[in-house]
């Protein structure tokens, strides 16, 4: 497996990561980044993750062999109108975004004839930090990539994308899309919206300065994800918001809960729930569920 020519439109995070990856492997020759911040592709290609800049995805697309879309995603649709006309019929098209109904939705609207070189991919890795700054080869090493494969692609597209995503270090599996934003929807979108609740609720009282000078450990694990890109998290709620509600009203249950095992000063309830939460996430630590 060898790409003359790679394109990444949004060379951030994940987009810088793929391509040092692909670099990292010798796994391509040239890459070509297109994406909107001037500042951010100018860093990417001195940190050697792209070769050239493109303004325009379209021009980026051009005669690849493999492209990548890592933008936010409510990007997507404007990037696959501008690129299918340039797309080469070999060229495997793929694409980073955290939700995979709106973006299967918007693949559908615009790749046109060229929809069967899609292969939708999400991969389970990442930070709070982002662009071409915080990129890393070793982003997706031992890490999951879902694949929400279409009924149009070529066994032979689908192949090649779990062995590009593989060739990074990655773990690769499939699911349906809607399963796909279900399961993320719980173990991903809601903590990250907890995350940013909390922060906000501190922020906005008076005596915050008080309350964020006594912040320690704790506070700090529990709220690192709220550091992240706010434009990405805005379209990944957004799009999955029907998921999301679902999770928000189950954690609210889950509060009341609590709420009520305090109110009755419960403490052998209290002790069960922290000693069952405790167990679950140490079965998870110990990798029960990989
Ligand atoms: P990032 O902010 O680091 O990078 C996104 C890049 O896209 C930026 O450089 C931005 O300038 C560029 N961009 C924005 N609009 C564009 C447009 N219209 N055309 C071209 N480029 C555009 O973000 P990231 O963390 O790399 O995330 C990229 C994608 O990967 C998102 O869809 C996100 O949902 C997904 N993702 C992120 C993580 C994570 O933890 N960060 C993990 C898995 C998947």
């Amino acid at each position: 497996m060898y790409f003359e020519k790679v394109a990444i439109v949004g060379v951030g995070l994940i987009g810088g990561s793929f391509s040092l990856a692909l670099k990292q492997n010798k796994l391509c020759r040239q890459v070509v980044g297109a994406g909107r911040s001037a500042a951010n592709l100018d860093e990417a290609r001195a940190r050697g993750a792209i070769d050239a800049i493109e303004r325009e995805p379209g021009a980026a697309a051009r005669g690849a062999d493999l492209v990548l879309v890592a933008a936010p995603v409510a990007q997507f649709e404007k990037i696959f109108l501008a690129i299918a006309p340039q797309l080469k019929p070999d060229c495997l098209v793929m694409d980073a975004g955290s939700t995979k109904r709106d973006v299967v939705e918007a693949a559908r609207r615009a790749l046109g004839a060229k929809l069967a070189q899609f292969v939708p991919s999400h991969p389970i890795a990442g930070a709070e930090k982002s662009g071409a700054a915080a990129a890393s080869a070793a982003l997706f090493r031992g890490k999951r990539v879902v694949l929400t494969p279409l009924a149009e692609n070529a066994p032979a597209m689908l192949e090649k994308a779990a062995a590009v995503w593989g060739a990074c270090g990655a773990r690769v599996s499939r699911m349906a899309p809607e399963e796909h934003d279900a399961v993320f929807a719980a173990v991903s979108h809601l903590p990250h919206l907890l995350a940013y609740a909390l922060v906000n609720d501190i922020a906005s009282r008076p005596e915050a300065a008080q309350l964020f000078g006594y912040a320690a450990g704790g506070f700090r694990d529990f709220t690192r994800i709220a550091s992240s890109h706010p434009e990405m998290w805005r379209d990944i709620c957004t799009a999955n918001r029907d998921r999301l509600l679902q999770e928000l009203a189950r954690f609210g249950a889950q509060l009341e809960k609590i709420g009520k095992i305090l109110r009755d000063a419960d403490a052998k309830a209290l002790e069960k729930l922290f000693t069952d939460a405790r167990a679950a996430r140490e079965r998870w630590l110990n990798g029960e569920y990989e």
